[in-house]
C-alpha cells in the first residue's frame, strides 16, 4: 500500500474517528494584494463604491451558502450569520472606507491594513474561543479580497470520489460547497478544536485533524492517509503494520460510536444508578440548537462575556433580556445558568472601560467590578430575573472569594427584583442563586458560603490558576497546569462535602469536566452535575453510564493517597484501561 516513507504528524483531534484513504489536496492560492496610490478624492469615492460592490457580492455568496444548507447542517447556520456580521462590521468596512478616502489607497490594500488592525485588538483578547474568531474574520475578508481582485473559484464542488480532504483552511462556506457523501475526513493546517471545520466534521461525523501547520504543503493529492481524529494523528503513506493497527482500532472505534450516538439523547445515569446531570457550557444563544443536538440536559454555564466584548457600548438590560428569553424558551424547560459579567482578568472588554492593572488576574474583575458598577449589574440581574418568567433560569455569580460578596451580589440580586415589582414586570421569585467556586479562599469556607446560597458551580480553569499559582493562558507555565495534582484533588473533594453537608449540589463547569479521563474519578468524588463543551457530551455521557459510582468512590480515595500529579496519573491510567479497555487502549508501540 505504502508508496514513499511513511510519516506521522501531530495536531489537534478536533472531530474522533478514523478515516483510512486518499487524499484530495485543496490548492491553496494566497490573493495577492497590490499597493496602488490614488490620484484623488473623486477617485477615492469610487474606489469606496468598488469595495461596497465587493462587500455586497461576498454578502449574496455567504447568503446563498447560508440558504442552500442542508436540513442536517441548518443548525450551523448561525456560523454564516456570524460571517454576514463581519462583513457590517465596523472594524472592516467603515475602517476600510475611512482608510481609502483618507489615505487615498486602492480597496485590497485597505481592507488589508484594517484586518491587520483588528487582528491586534483580537490578539489582545485572553479568551480562547473569542481570540479564535479572528480566522472568521480573515476568511470572509478573504472572501472580499477575491472579489475585489476577480481571483474565485473553488475545486471543492468537483469531488466525485470518496477523499480526505487536506486544505490550508475550510469556512462553512467551503463545506457547503462539497458533497460531503464524498468526504472521508478532514485535514488541515489551520483550526483548533472549537473551529467551524471542527464543528462541521463532528456533525457529519467526519475525522478531523486540524491545526497541523504545514500539513497542506506536505500532502499531495492521491498520497495515501490515515487520520486518527480521536488522538489527533496523521499517517502518510502508512507502512502494512501501521494499516494493520488503525484498521482494527477504527473497527472497534466504530462500534463504540455507534453506541455513543445511539444514547446520546438518554439521560446518564451510572452503572449504580445514580444520574448525573449532564449540560453544555455556551458563549452565545446560537449555540442552544447544536448542543441540544449533542444531548445535552441543561446550559451548566452561559458565559455572557460576548455582549461586552463584541460591541463598543454595553448591553442594554432589554437586549440582554431577550437574548436570555430566547435561551430559556427554546430549552423547553431544562435549566440554563446564567453567569453574570466575568470581564476583567483575562477577559478582554470593548464596551467597558478597565484600568490598567498590574496585575489583572487579581484585579478587578468579575463579580469585584460587578459590585463597582452596580447600575451594570443591576441591568443584568434585572435581565436574568426577567428571563427567569419564561424558563428554568439559574444565576450564578463568578469568583466569589468571601460571604461579604455573596451576600452583597445577593442584595442587589433583592433590589433587582423590587425594581421589577414596582415596574409590574414578572419574574420568578424562586430564582436559584449559584457561585463559581474558583478560588481557594472559597474552597476553605464552603461550609459558610454553602448557607447563602441554592448550589455550587468548580470552575476548574480558575481555581486551579489560583490555587497553583499558575497563569492559565501563559504558555511558559502550561505544564504545571495540572488538574491532577493532589492540592486540586482535595479541594474538589472539600467543596462535594461542604455542599452535600448543606444539602445543596455542587457540579463542575470547567474544562476538567470534560475530560473524558476525569469523569469516573469526579464521579467517585460526589459530582452531581457536569457543565462541559458540547462535543464532549455524548463521549462524556457514555462514561458516566460505563461508570460503578461506588467503585470510583474507593478509586478516588486511592487517587487522593498519591503525593504528586504524575502518580495520579499514572494511577488514573491503570485504572481507566483495567476498567474500560474499549475506550482506553494503549497506543501502539513504535
Ligand atoms: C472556570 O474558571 O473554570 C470557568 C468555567 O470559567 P471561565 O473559564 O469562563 O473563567
Ligand atoms: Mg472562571
Amino acid at each position: 500500500m505504502a508508496s514513499g516513507e511513511e510519516r506521522v504528524l501531530h495536531g489537534v483531534g478536533a472531530s474522533p474517528g478514523i478515516s483510512i484513504g486518499r487524499a484530495m489536496a485543496v490548492p491553496r492560492h494566497p490573493v495577492q494584494v497590490a499597493y496602488r496610490p490614488l490620484q484623488d478624492q473623486t477617485e477615492a469615492e469610487a474606489e469606496v463604491t468598488r469595495f461596497e460592490v465587493a462587500l455586497q457580492a461576498t454578502h449574496d455568496d455567504l447568503a446563498t451558502a447560508r440558504d442552500d444548507l442542508s436540513a442536517a447542517l441548518a443548525d450551523y447556520s448561525y456560523i454564516i450569520e456570524a460571517h454576514l456580521l463581519i462583513l457590517k462590521d465596523r472594524m472592516i468596512k467603515d475602517r476600510t472606507a475611512q482608510i481609502i478616502r483618507q489615505q487615498r489607497l486602492n480597496a485590497e490594500w485597505a481592507l488589508s491594513q484594517a484586518v491587520s488592525e483588528a487582528k491586534v485588538f483580537f490578539q489582545k483578547i485572553k479568551d480562547d474561543y473569542i481570540r479564535s474568531r479572528f480566522t472568521d474574520v480573515e476568511y470572509v475578508t478573504d472572501q472580499v479580497l477575491r472579489h475585489l481582485s476577480g481571483q474565485e473559484g473553488s475545486a471543492l464542488s468537483a469531488i466525485r470520489e470518496k477523499v480526505i480532504v487536506v486544505a490550508h483552511d475550510l469556512s462553512p462556506a467551503d463545506t457547503t460547497q462539497m458533497d460531503l457523501d464524498w468526504v472521508m475526513g478532514f485535514v488541515t493546517d489551520m483550526g483548533g478544536p472549537t473551529s467551524h471545520t471542527a464543528i462541521m466534521a463532528q456533525a457529519k461525523a467526519l475525522p478531523a485533524v486540524l491545526g497541523l501547520e504545514r500539513v497542506s504543503l506536505e500532502v499531495k493529492s492521491g498520497d495515501f492517509l490515515i487520520v486518527d481524529g480521536s488522538a489527533g494523528v496523521v499517517v502518510i503513506n502508512p507502512d502494512d503494520e501501521t494499516l494493520h493497527y488503525y484498521r482494527d482500532k477504527q473497527e472497534a472505534y466504530e462500534l463504540y460510536a455507534q453506541e455513543i450516538l445511539a444514547q446520546a439523547h438518554l439521560p446518564a445515569e451510572t452503572l449504580d444508578g445514580h444520574p448525573v446531570d449532564v449540560g453544555a457550557n455556551i458563549e452565545l444563544a446560537e449555540e442552544v440548537g447544536m448542543v441540544l443536538g449533542y444531548g445535552a440536559e441543561s446550559i451548566g454555564l452561559y458565559r455572557t462575556e460576548f455582549f461586552y466584548i463584541s460591541q463598543k457600548t454595553t448591553p442594554s438590560e432589554d437586549e440582554l433580556f431577550h437574548n436570555f428569553r430566547a435561551v430559556a424558551q427554546r430549552l423547553g424547560g431544562r435549566p440554563v445558568n446564567i453567569r453574570t459579567l466575568d470581564i476583567g482578568g483575562d477577559k478582554f472588554a470593548s464596551s467597558v472601560d478597565l484600568a490598567p492593572e498590574i496585575n489583572p488576574a487579581l484585579g478587578l474583575r468579575a463579580i469585584r467590578f460587578c459590585l463597582k458598577e452596580k447600575d451594570l449589574f443591576l441591568d443584568q440581574l434585572r435581565a436574568v430575573l426577567r428571563a427567569s418568567a419564561f424558563g428554568r433560569v439559574r444565576v450564578l455569580f463568578p469568583l466569589i472569594s468571601g460571604v461579604e460578596e455573596l451576600v452583597q451580589a445577593k442584595e442587589l440580586l433583592e433590589r433587582a427584583k423590587a425594581q421589577l415589582v414596582r415596574r409590574g414586570q414578572s419574574f420568578d421569585p424562586k430564582l436559584e442563586t449559584g457561585i463559581m467556586i474558583e478560588v481557594p479562599s472559597a474552597v476553605a469556607i464552603a461550609d459558610l458560603l454553602a448557607r447563602h446560597c441554592d448550589y455550587f458551580s468548580i470552575g476548574t480553569n480558575d481555581l486551579i490558576q489560583y490555587s497553583l499559582a499558575i497563569d492559565r493562558v501563559n504558555e511558559h507555565v502550561a505544564h504545571l497546569y495540572q488538574p491532577l495534582h493532589p492540592a486540586v484533588l482535595r479541594m474538589i473533594q472539600m467543596v462535594v462535602r461542604a455542599g452535600h453537608q448543606a444539602g445543596i449540589k455542587v457540579a463542575m463547569c470547567g474544562e476538567m469536566a470534560g475530560d473524558q479521563r476525569a469523569v469516573p474519578l469526579l464521579l467517585g468524588l460526589g459530582l452531581d452535575y457536569l457543565s462541559l463543551n458540547a462535543l464532549g457530551i455524548p463521549r462524556v455521557k457514555q462514561m458516566v453510564r460505563m461508570t460503578n459510582r461506588a467503585t470510583w468512590q474507593k478509586l478516588a480515595k486511592r487517587a487522593l493517597s498519591f503525593a504528586t500529579a504524575a502518580e495520579v496519573s499514572a494511577f488514573m491510567d491503570q485504572e481507566l484501561r483495567r476498567h474500560f479497555p474499549k475506550v482506553f487502549s494503549a497506543e501502539p508501540a513504535k
